[in-house]
């Protein structure tokens, strides 16, 4: 295996080729989440859309707290980096000029006889082809490369564009055609001179914006990794040209690993991978992928790139606008550097389910927990009536819910017995439950018990939200 030296060590400082994924089997995680309503397949009555997922009930708070997580750390810490939210249809001139119309593609490989399509690099027996490899118009006949599925003859490859076209306006005819946007970071640079002035910012400062995208993937899969709707956060900082884009980068790499293991991602799962100068896009000048280990390999989570000034030169020379920063202390003009740091919310928020999976014995039994940061875990609190035949209790039960449900996601359920109830919460990650029983109506407190010690302690119910304001605070990275 041709691994290189960045690659062979995990964050833990243990060796990559050993580490094991959290979950063995990614049917665990994808029962799991259709089950317990995290994800479903898209439009499944009609037999599904290919790589289309909707987020259920507690995906739909995951994600949302994944990215919350994510702003928090990259914009409402930060004085240097304001908030974009720019539109998914751009001008299409932006595509051509970014490179995207020309070369945002993978190579395709069809079976003659079956007519199934490949993306070359995906087949058995290309997991160590360099990228000039893979541009190699000869290489499946040097590698004898046939068809996984029916061993047919293959095709030599061909690039495939993974824009999705559509039209604008009333006629469907060529000069209409507009795309759906492949990465968000389009509308940070196009719009960066706009939110540089309004919001009175000088070089550095950064652009975020979380939003979706959509790519044409020839082989999606592995559940929500790759899909061909997504959801993106992505960080654009804008700076001064070489030695300050490479203090940048050196910069951001080492804040991206640490919010993944603030948030629980064992680094003995997380490396990183340079890419090789051969590998690079066509926009970068130096690109490291912060990768985890899948229960389907090594795979990137997030790209941190230096952009050069690729992106605001072509913009400037295409639109005609000038893109330049003007310093006023030294009255000099340059065009800023972009660093990037790219990730995906939905890869982001599949890994921290995968590696918050937990299987484990209690008194004889399995018990499955979600060791979920709390202020990712969808519901913060479960409050729980030991006996839903008792009004009383459930209606105390219920106005403990709603007090709470002010402050954070809180969930009433009545529809097992306690031990059960307890093992629902724990499967989807909530950190505490609260049980309501008959001494709750006289000494006016409650039990809560925690996830992950399964201790329990007694609180009166006056002091609630005060005790869990101050738990999520703590858990807080
Ligand atoms: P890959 O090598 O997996 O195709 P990429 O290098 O094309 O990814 P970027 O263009 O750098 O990815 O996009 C930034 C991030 O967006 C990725 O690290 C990933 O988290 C997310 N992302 C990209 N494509 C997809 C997809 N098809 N489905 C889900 N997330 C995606």
């Amino acid at each position: 295996m041709n691994m290189r030296a960045d690659q062979e060590t995990t964050l833990a400082g243990t060796p990559a080729a050993a580490a094991l994924p959290a979950v063995a089997d990614l049917d665990t995680i994808v029962s799991l989440a259709k089950r317990r309503g995290f994800v479903f397949p898209s439009s499944e009555i009609y037999g599904g859309i290919n790589a289309v997922w909707d987020y259920g009930p507690l995906g739909v708070e995951l994600k949302n707290n994944v990215k919350r997580a994510w702003w928090r750390s990259i914009v409402q810490e930060r004085n240097d980096v304001v908030g974009l939210d720019a539109g998914i249809l751009m001008h299409p001139q932006v595509w051509r000029t970014s490179g995207h119309v020309g070369s945002f593609s993978d190579p395709l490989v069809e079976c003659t006889a079956c007519k199934r399509r490949y993306r070359l690099d995906e087949l058995p027996g290309t997991g160590d082809l360099t990228p000039t490899q893979i541009a190699d118009p000869e290489i499946v006949a040097k590698l004898a490369l046939v068809c996984p599925d029916c061993a047919g003859t293959l095709t030599a490859p061909r690039r495939f564009n993974l824009m999705f076209k559509t039209f604008m306006g009333p006629v469907e005819e060529d000069a209409s055609v507009i795309f759906l946007r492949p990465e968000t970071a389009q509308g940070a640079y196009v719009q960066h001179r706009n939110v540089r002035e309004a919001a009175r910012k000088k070089i550095p400062f950064g652009i975020a914006q979380i939003g979706k995208s959509f790519r044409n993937e020839i082989s999606p899969g592995n559940f929500v990794f790759r899909m061909r709707e997504f959801e993106q956060m992505e960080l654009q900082m804008f700076v001064r040209p070489d030695e300050a884009a490479t203090a940048a980068f050196d910069e951001w790499l080492p804040r991206r690993l640490a919010w993944y293991k603030a948030y629980g991602v064992s680094p003995e799962r997380l490396r990183i991978r340079e890419h090789a100068p051969d590998e690079l896009a066509h926009y970068a000048k130096r690109a490291i992928d912060v990768e985890y280990r899948f229960p389907f390999g090594w795979k990137e989570l997030e790209g941190i790139h230096n952009r050069g000034d690729f992106d605001l030169s072509r913009h400037a020379a295409e639109s005609g606008e000038n893109l330049d920063f003007f310093d006023p202390a030294t009255e000099t003009s340059f065009t800023p550097w972009v660093v990037e740091a790219a990730a995906g919310a939905d890869r982001a928020a599949f890994t921290f389910l995968i590696d918050a999976y937990r299987e484990e014995e209690v008194r004889g039994e399995k018990r499955v927990v979600l060791a979920l940061n709390p202020e990712l875990a969808p519901y913060k609190v479960a409050v729980l009536p030991l006996l839903k035949k008792r009004d009383d209790l459930v209606e105390k039960a219920h106005a403990i819910r709603d007090g709470l449900a002010k402050e954070f996601p809180a969930v009433y359920d009545d529809t097992a017995a306690i031990g059960k109830l307890y093992r629902r919460q724990d499967e989807i990650g909530t950190p505490w439950c609260i049980c309501v029983d008959v001494e709750s109506l006289d000494d006016n407190a409650v039990t809560i018990r925690d996830r992950d010690t399964m201790e329990q302690e007694r609180v009166s119910t006056d002091r609630l939200q005060e005790f869990f304001l101050t738990k999520l605070r703590a858990a807080r990275p």
